[in-house]
């Protein structure tokens, strides 16, 4: 079949984790979503709905939206840009920089969907090695000069904090623009958010599925200098995010009691969690994210996987170099944890 680009024809797609259809009888684990409801305040904006926002067209630029974010994280609304999920803002960003002879790079093992993302732009594409202990390669970083970094932080699959020191080194040495990725600061101690206003070349990039429990929603957004900003929005869709969505999300985000108090409650569980996994013989990466990378003792990860997955229990495998032998599981509600270990003990 010759009927696409010879980039798209051999690269292989990025595969999301498992999502059984509802109803299913499964402990979820392995999409880091988060395992308590939304806010109520923005589950009462979705019941009451008006009907006319369906037959108009959205706001462009998520403008509900973008004032209750700008009240929220104390940045004038001019820089901020929502995303159908940061996914969404990803994909503008590669779409609008990337191309052959421009290198896109990031330090891995890490998010997939960097590369999956500069494959189909045909941008180049370098990964450094974090080592061992997950600290940031910055030197290597520095060094390569991408036109575009990526850095989740804190990173997935390890689960292990970035410093903002680190950070800010990379956003002074680099020349091209330094992406942010943090989809999981809600569970983090420190975040980067600063260097945007210190630095022209960087984008905090966050999202309402992990922290805020609405990852069906689809609901991510860039932190940048409006310049920044003016540039993304002259390639983003036109309506890249629905009506109902920017209210739902300004409702929800503007609703921090709740973030926080559930936010709290999963990191508490995974720190009881790491516990378990390590009486059990495990080896168990320090998380500041909502789930955990653990090895476990025999290291054989991929049956672990798939006898947890026959017992109802769905968790992340990745078959990639360094993750092999280990695999990432979200953290649940105190009952699911506990089931998961009872589990585990089973098995072992
Ligand atoms: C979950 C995740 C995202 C995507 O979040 P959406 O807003 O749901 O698109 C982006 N980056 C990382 C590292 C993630 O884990």
């Amino acid at each position: 079949m010759n009927y696409f680009r010879k980039s798209i024809h051999e690269m292989s797609g990025y595969v999301p984790g498992e999502q059984p259809a509802l109803g299913t009888q499964v402990i979820k684990l392995n999409s880091n979503e988060n395992p308590y409801p939304p806010s109520p305040k923005a589950l009462k904006v979705l019941q009451e709905i008006d009907p006319e926002i369906l037959r108009r067209y959205p706001d462009p630029t998520a403008t509900n939206f973008r004032i209750a974010a700008s009240e929220v994280l104390g940045v004038p609304r001019d820089w901020i840009i929502a995303g159908n999920g940061s996914d969404d803002l990803l994909n503008l960003i590669v779409r609008a920089v990337g191309e052959p002879g421009k290198q896109v790079v990031c330090p891995a093992p890490t998010y997939v969907l960097y590369r999956t993302l500069a494959e189909i732009q045909e941008a180049d594409f370098l990964e450094i090695s974090y080592p061992e202990d997950y600290q940031l390669p910055v030197d290597l970083l520095i060094a390569a000069q991408g036109a575009v970094t990526f850095v989740a932080a804190p990173n997935s699959p390890s689960g292990t904090a970035i410093s903002v020191a680190d950070l800010e080194r990379l956003a002074k040495e680099l020349s091209g623009i330094l992406v942010i990725d943090e989809a999981y600061i809600d569970f983090a101690e420190e975040n980067a958010l600063e260097l945007t206003k210190k630095y022209s070349n960087v984008i905090v990039l966050r999202t309402l599925s992990k922290g805020y429990s609405l990852a069906g929603l689809r609901l991510g957004f860039g932190i940048a200098n409006p310049a920044l900003i003016a540039e993304l929005n002259k390639v983003k869709d036109s309506y890249n995010i629905d009506a109902i969505a920017y209210l739902v999300a300004a409702a929800a985000i503007a609703d921090r009691e709740h973030k926080t108090a559930n936010a709290e409650k999963i990191k508490a569980s995974r720190e009881k969690l790491a516990v378990s996994f390590k009486e059990l013989g495990f080896a168990v990466w320090p998380s500041q994210t909502n789930f955990l990378l653990v090895r476990p003792p025999n290291g054989d990860a991929e049956r672990l996987y798939q006898t947890l997955k026959q017992q109802g229990i769905l968790i992340r495998y990745f078959n990639q170099p360094r993750l092999e032998d280990k695999l990432r599981i979200t953290v649940g509600t105190e009952e699911q944890n506990q089931i998961l270990v009872k589990t585990l003990k089973e098995i072992l």
